[in-house]
């Protein structure tokens, strides 16, 4: 389905502009109106990380006259990987900033606004007006659902992109014209389903694949070209370097854009509606969750521990809690593990930020060690509060 262009053509190119956009301008379908349009375009990037970072460069390379960038985070280390927008001398600032300095040495005719803040129910819908179009780089549900519900609300089409380990998808969602995001997926998935790249990883590159659909899909939808991804959505596997189109349907049934709409505005708590652990983890933790500190107050004072790290031996290889021993939380779930754990010592679960051992501590409690707690934060806590020369990731 072609949809009309999205956005006007500006008035004017100038010469400069002729000359850095010629490669654009003798393709037909886009020619001089489609870098009009561009120019006129105003384009938010939700995120300046691993689709943001490929997004924002190759937005601003094509023309995009205005990008906005929201992003609260600053660039560490570890992003390096795939955030190829930031370098080695920005670790430690604001991504916004440091995408935005990018930008200006990309394309210095790119108008960069910077919203160097968390995107939240009280400022998204503010700032998601003041764009033609929203490119959703999240790595989190409860965000995800936000941006949807507020771009619907809005009437403001969408390109959303997600990435795991070798796995990508992306699609456009525009109510007007297609389902959305709840339409594909109604429901968040239950708290520790899907782990998110920083538990699970993500190839570097898969960034630039779907990254690079996202702002070809912007550039479509911007200048009326081709047909926009609207009511499909792109799986992209790169080990088997196979893409796949599947059709989505609007759902009328849609909590948001369906006929009888049980949601009318935002969600007062997103983080409420995806749940950060399930029921069943909250219920045994309570009481029985210790900090990062502690756990070492009590090897020190010679406490008798079974410390079980629950994560991937993967991440085991990076780095690791002395007097540890890796059990993989799908082998507590399993029960398969069960007997290796001791009925007269103080068993002691962490992963690396405290979802996954919280999970394992609901299957340990029901199979009758009661007494057995997790650690708040993982090893990520313990890296920042008791031994900061281990490596983190
Ligand atoms: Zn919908």
């Amino acid at each position: 389905m072609a949809l009309p262009p999205l956005v006007e053509p500006a008035a004017e190119l100038s010469v400069d502009e002729i000359r850095r956009y010629s490669r654009h301008l003798i393709i037909p379908d886009v020619g001089m109106d489609g870098q009009k349009r561009l120019k006129n375009a105003k384009v938010l990037a939700v995120g300046a990380g691993g689709l943001g970072s490929p997004a924002l460069l190759y937005l601003a390379a094509a023309g995009v006259g205005t990008l906005g960038i929201i992003d609260f985070d600053t660039v560490d280390e570890s992003n390096l990987q795939r955030q190829v927008i930031h370098g080695v001398s920005d670790v430690g600032t604001p991504k916004a900033e440091s995408a935005a300095r990018s930008i200006a040495e990309i394309n210095p005719l790119v108008n960069v606004v910077i919203h160097n803040t968390a995107l939240d129910r009280d400022n998204v819908k503010e700032i998601f007006s003041q764009y033609d179009l929203i490119v959703d780089g999240t790595d989190n549900f409860a965000t995800r659902y936000m941006v949807n519900d507020a771009a619907v609300l809005l009437g403001k089409p969408y390109v959303w992109g997600s990435i795991y380990r070798f796995d990508g998808q992306a699609s456009v969602f525009w109510e007007e014209h297609g389902p959305c995001y709840r339409c594909l997926y109604p429901e968040p998935p239950p708290p520790g389903m899907v782990p998110s790249c920083a538990e699970g990883g993500v190839l570097g590159v898969l960034c630039a694949s779907i990254g690079s659909i996202q702002v070809n899909e912007a550039i479509k939808l911007i200048t009326g070209i081709g047909e926009p991804l609207v009511g499909r959505l792109m799986v992209y596997d790169a080990l088997e370097m196979s893409y796949r189109k599947i059709k989505v349907r609007k759902d009328p049934n849609c909590a948001l854009c369906g006929e009888n709409p049980t949601v009318t505005d935002l969600l007062e708590d997103y983080e409420d509606f995806c749940g950060a652990v399930s029921v069943e983890a909250q219920e045994a933790t309570a009481g029985s969750t210790i900090t990062a500190r502690e756990l070492k107050d009590w090897q020190d004072s010679g406490k008798d521990i079974f410390l079980v790290d629950v994560r991937e031996p993967a991440e085991w290889e990076i780095n690791r809690i002395p007097g540890a021993t890796l059990i993989p939380k799908g082998e507590i779930l399993s029960g398969e593990a069960l007997a290796k754990f001791p009925q007269d010592r103080q068993i002691v679960l962490h992963c690396k930020s405290g979802v996954r051992s919280a999970e394992a501590l609901a299957a340990l409690k029901t199979a009758g060690f009661k007494d057995a707690v997790h650690v708040q934060g993982g090893i990520v806590s313990w890296v920042n509060t008791v031994d900061p020369s281990l490596p983190s990731y």
